[in-house]
């Protein structure tokens, strides 16, 4: 590429390219690998307890795949559940401030028009080109230049609580069954090993990969989770030994 093609914009559509998503939905996008990592960690860390904590009381494979199946269901649902809630409450009070914004635009548009233009003033445009931005927008899409500009929401993106009860239950799900299958599936001698061997190996990349999305620190995230995991572990362990000699 020649420094005359670099500069020359002549030739460019309007508009984002069709092969880069545009900000919002690269955030949308980002949000939803978030979730699934967190929940991937969770269902790692939760079923790996318990499986360790009934694996220190009882060497019978099916009580232990009992209780390990029973904390994923229970894991995942509730998962679904809390994030189906959250979610839910999120779309209604976005659908809320979307219908108030469209009653606005309708009973007072002019003054709808001066405060969208005073928004642009505010990022640094002139108030002439301020005012010629937020006509034209306004007559494009009125409700989404002023969802975009003044809630910072997608009129065309609200979040389904349903897909994300769904995600975050298939998350779960996924973490869950690393602890699940390495302690019903290996010996006795072998199984605790290879289960705290697997989970500290996947903690150590849920970690990581957490660290990467929120830009922090990766090495500390990665001790931090490995620790908890391991520490979780130990506690259940622990209990389920104590608890499988004297009862
Ligand atoms: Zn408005």
């Amino acid at each position: 590429m020649t420094l005359h093609d670099e500069v020359d914009v002549s030739g460019l559509e309007p508009g984002p390219h069709a092969d880069e998503p545009h900000e919002g939905g690269l955030n949308n996008r980002l949000n939803w690998l978030r979730a699934g990592v967190l929940g991937a960690n969770d269902g790692i860390v939760s079923t790996a307890g318990i499986v360790m904590g009934v694996a220190g009381a009882t060497s019978e494979r099916s009580t232990i795949l009992v209780a390990g199946v029973a904390g994923l269901a229970a894991g995942a649902l509730s998962m679904a559940a809390g994030e189906y809630v959250s979610v839910s409450t999120q779309k209604d009070s976005e659908l809320a401030l979307l219908e108030k914004e469209r009653r606005e635009l309708r009973d007072e548009p002019e003054e709808e028009l001066e405060e969208l233009a005073g928004l642009y003033v505010d990022k640094g445009l002139t108030e002439e080109l301020a005012l010629q931005v937020a006509k034209q927008l306004t007559e494009h899409d009125a409700l989404g230049a002023h969802a975009e500009a003044e809630l910072g929401i997608d009129p065309d993106d609200i979040t389904s609580p349903w897909n994300a009860a769904l995600a975050s239950m298939l998350a779960f799900t996924v973490g869950a069954l690393l602890p699940l299958l390495t302690i019903t599936l290996f010996s006795r001698e072998l199984r605790v090993w290879v289960t705290v061997g697997s989970v500290t190996a996947a903690l150590a990349l849920t970690g990581w990969a957490s660290a990467r999305f929120g830009y922090g620190a990766s090495r500390r995230a990665v001790i931090r989770n490995v620790a908890g995991g391991l520490f979780a572990m130990a506690v259940t362990y622990a209990i389920g030994a104590a608890l499988g000699t004297h009862i």
